[in-house]
């Protein structure tokens, strides 16, 4: 148990340790719904066809839901960003999700990420904005520069201001901070 908790993210050998010994003394019928939880999740959950942000349903509620503008897309790298992006309430638009960044070192080029259908999205449909959301490490910089000048000759792209510390994470920022980034999102050069 500890061992497979340590694949966790964010999860070191002692809160590995921590989280088995208190499933241990938790009554068998809550381990039963916690680890029953888990499978239906992964059976129920995939990816929106759309903008590959987790979805229960073939496209998401966020693609689904008329009230937002789909001439804005926000590319974030991971759902979680989406997530973090969507508590500040601020942004009305939709997003695209890329499924991480490119990372030569891990071996993730731009063909393993959604990059080619969100150029198909921003070339077909009447698209007038594109704001790139990635965290500010060097793999976010370097996935920035790629799908912004791939997205250019299409439509506005702009990208979020850093007020974020510089290698820092986009998911671990508050809403304030977020909600500033986006407002003083700047156009891609
Ligand atoms: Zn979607």
């Amino acid at each position: 148990m500890i061992e497979q908790l340590r694949h966790l993210p964010g999860v070191g050998p002692k809160t590995a340790q921590r989280l088995a010994l208190h499933i241990l003394k938790r009554p068998e019928t809550e381990i039963r719904t916690l680890a029953n939880a888990l499978i239906e999740a992964k059976e129920k959950v995939g990816l929106c066809q759309v903008c590959f942000h987790i979805s229960a349903d073939p496209i998401c509620e966020i693609c689904r839901n008329p009230h937002r503008d789909f001439q804005v897309i926000c590319v974030t790298a991971d759902s979680c960003d989406v997530i973090a992006l969507e508590k500040t309430r601020e942004y009305k638009g939709k997003y695209h999700v890329l499924g991480g960044v490119i990372s030569p070192m891990d071996g993730i080029g731009p063909e393993q990420l959604y990059i080619q259908p969100l150029v198909r999205r921003v070339s077909q449909d009447k698209v007038k904005e594109v704001i790139i959301a990635l965290s500010p490490t060097v793999e976010g910089e370097t996935t920035t520069l790629y799908v912004g000048q791939l997205l250019k000759p299409f439509t506005k792209v702009t990208r979020i201001a850093f007020g974020l510390p510089i290698g820092g994470d986009l998911e671990y920022a508050d809403e304030m901070t977020l909600t500033r980034a986006l407002e003083g999102r700047q156009e891609f050069k």
